[in-house]
């Protein structure tokens, strides 16, 4: 296993929820993951649309760029061992309503669309994500705590 670092987005309908931001970052910080950087943010149609360029071609793109534009979203750059699936594991299956109880999309999520978080997927695509929100200067490794 290696250290590795991934994006972490909370999406609009969960920092809509009260509560619902802390305790998914609790979550995160529960199981070990670390948090390196993090802001709340509104994302333009252009910064959403880039985002999800990937998707472009699909028929939930437009919709897709709405709701992620419908509110706030607080994106983190989370570090730790197996960082990737481990943060992966902890949202659960991409549609809500298919989601476990227990899992983060299961708990705050609606249905495949409105599905509370996003998790970067591989090595490659976490780097590039995390450089789509974060400039290098922006994400600071973990300090010892002071006694
Ligand atoms: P994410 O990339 O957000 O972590 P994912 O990798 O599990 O989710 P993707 O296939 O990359 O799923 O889809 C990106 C996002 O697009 C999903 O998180 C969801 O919000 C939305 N989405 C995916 N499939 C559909 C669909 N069939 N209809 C509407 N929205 C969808
Ligand atoms: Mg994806």
């Amino acid at each position: 296993m290696a250290v590795e670092r991934t994006l972490s987005i909370i999406k609009p309908d969960a920092t809509a929820k009260p509560g619902a931001t802390g305790e998914i970052l609790a979550r995160f910080e529960q199981a070990g993951l670390k948090i390196l950087a993090m802001k709340r943010i509104q994302l333009s149609e252009t910064l959403a649309q880039g985002f999800y360029a990937v998707h472009k071609e699909r028929p939930f793109y437009g919709e897709l760029v709405k709701f992620m534009t419908s509110g706030p979203v607080v994106v983190s750059v989370l570090e730790g061992e197996n960082a990737i699936l481990a943060h992966r594991d902890l949202l659960g299956p991409t549609n809500s309503s298919e989601a476990p109880a227990g899992t983060i999309r299961g708990d705050f999520g609606t249905d495949i669309e409105r599905n509370a978080t996003h998790g970067s997927d591989a090595p490659e695509t976490a780097k590039v994500e995390i450089s789509y929100f974060f400039n290098a200067s922006e994400i600071l490794a973990p300090v010892e705590a002071l006694t």
